[in-house]
């Protein structure tokens, strides 16, 4: 495939863009592979990836029931940091936001990382002591964040309003190269370079059976016919509750919508990232200006992904006393996503009762940031049986009571 460059970009300019390739091809479907992942999302994407650019493996297929990206990938409000308080998340999370910061020279493609920082208010004294207490361990983690008091956040976001009748903000934890990207560049950017090694992007192409034979998966029954593969890894998000109830297996994950917003675009007005855990919602200024705004979860488990009215009214009245000009904003569009939440709050990265089968899901509301890192983990894990960033992720930890308990620093998540 040819490289993207300025050199490109000019050269085009003068024929007409005539001479840009696809970014991926749509191959039909071989017989078999030797690994098969179902999910064209950041995730799924991103494991295959790694397969090849770290374990030579490149005789891959990645299946997605509709087009790549379309699910939780292109629905996110796109914040990454790393700022978590287990050392287990902190590592998976720094590596995922440390190969960010080169990712869009590594996959020869712009996916508009923007290392803008994130803060999350301390609006209690609870959220106080928790957020202090997370950037000592962050300290001790090699993950660089700090504690700041209300007058830096006031510089740092002047259209805040820090003295609050009912949640002042007491202060808040600062990542500095916490930021965004492209969500859909992420996806794309992937899928470009999988094509390139060899891979095969099948979208609309749905699996609907999990193939066995002595225990051992043999491959999977799709909308386009069976496909034979020696690994699958499962990374569909709010779906792995039903591909694991096709392997016959059941999954600690419940799926819920989760929504966000966005307004009319407005002139810049706030060059970072702001989380509001106690209030409940998050708002960063997109580079078209709309302010990205980030709601919560429905109060019941579904499988939609529309948007809610109430939804809007709860989250822009949580969010209009901390940032009132927000209360003469239109809001323009509003969707939801599936997400797989877990009990603890962390992710799932691991083998299943069934040999060569393995699932990466449970990032619930806050997997985006995470895209490379578990690429990279899962990845590892599929191809040597185990991967140091992934082995606090796996299954066992529920039976043996172990959780990596992130509901605190993923209360709100993203
Ligand atoms: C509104 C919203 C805001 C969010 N904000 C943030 C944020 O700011 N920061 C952050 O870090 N995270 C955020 N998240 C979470 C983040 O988007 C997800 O954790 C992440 O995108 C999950 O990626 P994935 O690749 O696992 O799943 P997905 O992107 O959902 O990909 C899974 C794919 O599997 C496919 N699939 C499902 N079933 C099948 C089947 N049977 N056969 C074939 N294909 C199938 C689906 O079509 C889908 O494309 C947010 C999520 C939402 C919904």
């Amino acid at each position: 495939m040819k490289r993207y460059s300025a050199f490109a970009v000019a050269r085009e300019a003068l024929r007409n863009h005539t001479g840009w390739e696809r970014a991926w091809a749509s191959p039909e479907p071989k017989k078999k592979y030797d690994v098969i992942i179902v999910g064209a999302g950041g995730h799924g994407l991103a494991t295959a990836y790694y397969l090849g650019k770290n374990f030579g493996i490149t005789n891959v297929a990645v299946l997605e029931k509709g087009w790549l990206g379309g699910g939780n990938t292109g629905r996110n409000t796109t914040i990454i940091r790393s700022n978590y308080l287990q050392d287990a998340s902190a590592a998976i999370y720094e590596k995922a936001r440390s190969l960010y910061e080169t990712m869009s020279q590594d996959l020869n493609y712009n996916v508009m990382f923007s290392p803008r920082g994130v803060m999350m208010l301390a609006q209690t004294q609870a959220e106080v002591r928790g957020f202090e207490r997370t950037a000592h361990a962050n300290a001790l983690q090699g993950v660089k964040t700090e504690y700041i008091g209300p007058e830096r956040v006031k510089q740092l976001v002047p259209i805040i309003n820090i003295s609050g009748p009912r949640y002042p903000v007491l202060g808040a934890i600062w990542q500095a190269r916490a930021g965004t990207a492209r969500h859909d560049a992420v996806a794309w950017g992937y899928a470009r370079a999988c094509s390139d090694m060899g891979m095969h992007i099948i979208q609309k192409c749905e699996v609907i059976g999990i193939e066995q034979s002595g225990g051992k998966v043999t491959g999977v029954n799709t909308t386009r016919g069976p496909i034979g593969c020696d690994k699958l890894g499962v990374v569909v998000a709010g779906h792995s509750g039903n591909l694991a109830d096709m392997a016959g297996f059941r999954l600690p994950i419940e799926s819920v919508s989760l929504q966000a917003l966005v307004s009319e675009p407005i002139k810049p007005c706030m060059d970072v990232v702001v989380m509001a855990n106690t209030v409940h919602g998050y708002m960063s200024q997109s580079d078209k200006g709309e302010m990205v705004i980030g709601g919560g979860t429905d109060g019941y488990n579904n499988y939609t992904q529309r948007g809610a009215f109430h939804h809007i009214e709860e989250t822009v009245r949580a969010l209009v006393e901390t940032f009132p000009m927000i209360s003469r904003l239109k809001m323009l569009r509003q969707w939801g996503g599936i997400v797989d939440v877990t009990g603890d709050r962390s992710p799932i990265l691991s083998k299943t009762p069934v040999e060569n089968m393995f699932v990466n899901c449970g990032w619930g509301t806050g997997g985006f940031k995470a895209i490379p890192g578990s690429g990279w983990g899962f990845a590892e894990l599929m191809a040597k049986g185990h991967s140091p960033l992934t082995e606090a992720f796996g299954l066992n930890r529920f039976y043996e009571g172990r959780f990596v308990d992130e509901s605190v620093a993923a209360g709100v998540a993203h």
